[in-house]
């Protein structure tokens, strides 16, 4: 596996990949990585891809400045992970080389109108400019590649593609499902941050999105569900609703077929999320 920091480095990598008939397959991460990024790094070596995986924790995305510095920063043992894993380019840039004039005012920023505007964009001004920027500025270093992200993300997945539909950029979008420990919970780099019981009070997000995801019904009923299945717990929830899976808008009792349910909510002070697949009925 090599290494790299330079953006110039980094750009050429794409450009002789791309020379030499290889589809480059982008893996970007904050690192702290885990089994959900190892599927990612799996799904482009599937594909057949120079894999170049990415770790920045990209400081425009964080609007809280104490989750930014407990942050989990593995860099060491992330090697080890990326390396088994099989990706061909590990790319670590500085902040300096990315965000120069931070944190000063960034004078280019990418905003995803609506989409990046509700749920998580919601309780976290600002998340997804800071996200859409970042992969932006991603994709242009890289060029033209498959990109891979997970449904754990539902929303920035969502972010992302209208960003490329809308720019044209030239990224083909993989999502990819998403990994879980063995009792339901979705990993996280966050939850080396829970207390023993306080992963245990976590469960009551899977346990929602397993709750809903039994069959039909109507959009409001499975809101219910998902809200008491919280409220057991007594999370503090951040929202619990049942929305469209490209638009993200919420659901009413008129519609029916797919659709998604999206959770989030905060275990000692950990902002947490999730997501599933649910099948609507009118009501
Ligand atoms: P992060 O390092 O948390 O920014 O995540 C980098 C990428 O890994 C994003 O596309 C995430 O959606 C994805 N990812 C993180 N956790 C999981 C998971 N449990 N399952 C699938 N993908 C994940």
């Amino acid at each position: 596996m090599r290494e790299l920091n330079e953006l110039s480095e980094w750009r050429a990598v794409g450009d002789e990949s791309r020379a030499a008939g290889r589809v480059v397959g982008l893996v970007p991460t904050m690192g702290a990585l885990h089994d959900g990024h190892r599927a990612l790094i799996r799904a482009a070596k599937d594909h057949g891809d120079l894999v170049v995986a990415t770790i920045f924790v990209n400081p425009r995305q964080f609007n809280d400045a104490d989750d930014l510095a407990r942050y989990p920063r593995t860099l060491a043992a992330d090697r080890e992970v990326a390396a088994s894993a099989g990706v061909d380019v590990l790319v670590v840039p500085t902040l300096e080389a990315m965000w120069p004039d931070f944190p000063g005012a960034t004078r280019t920023s990418v905003h995803v109108a609506e989409l990046g505007d509700v749920l998580e964009g919601e309780g976290r001004p600002g998340h997804f400019a800071g996200v859409a920027s970042v992969v932006a500025k991603l994709f242009s270093l890289t060029g033209a590649c498959r990109a891979y992200f997970g449904e754990k993300d539902f929303q920035q997945l969502a972010v992302v593609r209208q960003m490329v539909r809308d720019l044209s950029m030239p990224v083909e979008v993989v999502n990819c499902p998403i990994v879980r420990d063995a009792d339901g919970l979705a990993l996280s780099s966050r939850n080396v941050r829970l207390s023993p019981s306080g992963r245990a009070r976590a469960l009551a997000l899977s346990r929602a999105i397993a709750a809903v995801a039994n069959g039909p019904a109507t959009a409001s009923s499975l809101r219910a569900l998902l809200r008491a299945t919280l409220d057991e717990a007594a999370l503090a929830v951040e929202y619990a609703d049942v929305v469209d899976s490209h638009h993200l808008r919420a659901m009413g009792d008129d519609a029916s077929g797919p659709a998604r349910a999206v959770v989030a909510a905060v275990v000692e002070g950990v902002r947490l999320i999730d997501n599933g697949p649910v099948e609507l009925v009118k009501g």
